[in-house]
């Protein structure tokens, strides 16, 4: 008996002490990048890596690092629905908490949840976030902020300068100064500065592409190219006033090795999520490609640094449904060609941008012709509009109506006029969309380095927090 007991005992402390070894053997380890592709599921990596093999010639880095990479299928469910939204899945990935869609790291409750760049702060690591949405956004406001609500952007702003986040690199930079009406410029109805307050604490700021270009030493940078989002990389985006994710990724990397610190930054492609609301396939593209090559240069980074460095690259959630499939002409079933395929180079911007420039055509037709039927202006403005940019695509009259009206199938609603767009085009594209929303779908992890073999197989959004964690405490 007493020896069974000695037995027992043994076993106890063995597994104990296995368990505690494992938890710290993973702590403090110095890099941690974490790349999110805001509503990237496997269709748009699918797309990325035929159109980089078959029209560029070249392969993309999210498929061809995967043969190294340990493989997670992530559950990305909220608390309230499984079909999540950025800010609830980003909480999990932040906090290792679930909690309801549009919250940011506090549960429905109104319970404030500890994020991993709280942790982290107090670990000594500098913090970053970078993104090609507003810095406020869904996808990086709970890594350092919590709100009922993810729009309480002027709140979400502030919290990020008492937590003292390091790196600031994205849009959004309405939320960070006072409004000027007289200007004509947006910012924030309390008339607070944060640009000001931040330059006080020690933060560089900049505004100005050119600027960012130069910098070769921050060890505090808020950088802000625009008042909202970045815009969309095809066709719509100045490269001269602001940067694609990738640059912005590769001069945060830059900017951090020179300090020597340790540090754990949050890279999201945002915009993918955003083009996929609009089943605008060929933004979608260029997005996701815009999104590979920051994991490019991620991943080179993690090669170079392999000892202290973990990667993990992921989603937060699938959004839009888009397929590559075929269609029924005559009794003859029409199925893409990889030639096809060179065909989302006909699409010369985006939907956001195609549908403001018909707007302005209708509302030019209508100042010249003040007496002409509102129905007929749409007509020749849309007939204007294919004309002079969206060369070659075809509308039938249903889809003219359908683009005045806003009337399409529920599924379609979350932005009608886009998705007649995203229709119309696929006979040219073969791209179908399923809806205009989130969905449920599981997303990909890719993990490299230190704790990713815990996030190996099917796993929950929430895992990838645990792994976090466990790296900086
Ligand atoms: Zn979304």
């Amino acid at each position: 008996m007493l020896k069974e007991k000695q037995t027992l005992l043994r076993i106890i402390v063995t597994v104990l002490l296995v368990l505690s070894l494992s938890t710290s053997a993973l702590a403090g380890q110095k890099n941690i990048l974490i790349a999110i592709g805001d509503g990237m599921g496997i269709e748009q990596i699918g797309l990325l890596h035929m159109y980089n093999e078959q029209v560029l010639d070249t392969k993309a880095n999210l498929t061809s690092i995967m043969k190294d990479a340990v493989i997670g299928i992530v559950n990305t469910g909220a608390l309230d629905t499984p079909v999540t939204d950025s800010a609830a899945a980003a909480t999990a990935i932040a906090t290792g908490q679930k909690t309801n869609t549009n919250m940011v790291s506090m549960k429905p409750d109104g319970k404030s949840l500890t994020t991993i760049f709280e942790t982290a702060k107090k670990k000594g690591y500098l913090t970053a976030i970078i993104t090609t949405d507003t810095v406020v956004g869904g996808t990086p406001a709970p890594f350092a902020a919590k709100a009922k609500h993810r729009t309480e952007y002027d709140s979400i702003a502030e919290q990020y300068l008492n937590l003292g986040v390091d790196y600031i690199i994205g849009g959004g930079r309405m939320y960070f100064i006072p409004e000027d009406k007289e200007k004509k410029q947006a910012g924030r109805k309390d008339g607070k500065d944060l640009l000001k307050d931040a330059k006080e604490k020690g933060y560089t700021v900049v505004t100005k592409l050119e600027d960012f270009e130069k910098l070769e030493k921050a060890d505090k940078l808020i950088a802000l190219f625009s008042d909202k989002e970045i815009n969309f990389a095809n066709g719509d985006r100045d490269p001269t006033t602001q940067p694609s994710l990738s640059e912005m990724t590769e001069k945060f990397i830059g900017l951090v090795s020179k300090t020597g610190k340790p540090f754990i930054a949050m890279i999201e492609g945002a915009r993918i999520d955003h083009a996929n609301h609009k089943n605008d396939a060929t933004a979608s593209l260029e997005e996701t490609r815009d999104f590979d090559d920051a994991v490019g240069i991620a991943y080179k980074f993690y090669q170079n640094n392999k000892d202290n460095t973990t990667l993990i690259v992921t989603s937060d959630h699938s959004n839009g449904g888009m397929v590559l499939t075929c269609y029924k002409e005559k009794d003859k079933t029409v199925c893409p060609k990889y030639d096809d395929l060179h065909n989302f180079k006909r699409v010369p911007f985006s939907f956001e941008k195609a549908l403001k420039t018909l707007d302005s055509i209708h509302k030019g037709i209508k100042a010249g012709n003040p007496n002409m039927p509102d129905e007929e202006a749409y007509n020749k403005a849309v007939e204007q509009l294919l004309e002079e940019h969206l060369v070659g695509l075809k509308v039938t009259d249903e889809d003219i109506k359908a683009l005045r009206t806003k009337k399409v199938p529920l599924a379609y609603q979350y932005d009608a006029q886009a998705s007649v767009l995203g229709k119309a085009y696929f006979p040219i594209l073969f791209t179908s969309w399923a809806t205009t929303y989130h969905n449920a779908t599981p997303v990909v992890s890719l993990s490299f380095g230190k704790g990713s073999e815990r996030l190996k197989g099917f796993i929950d959004n929430t895992d990838i927090a645990k792994v976090l964690f466990s790296l900086v405490e």
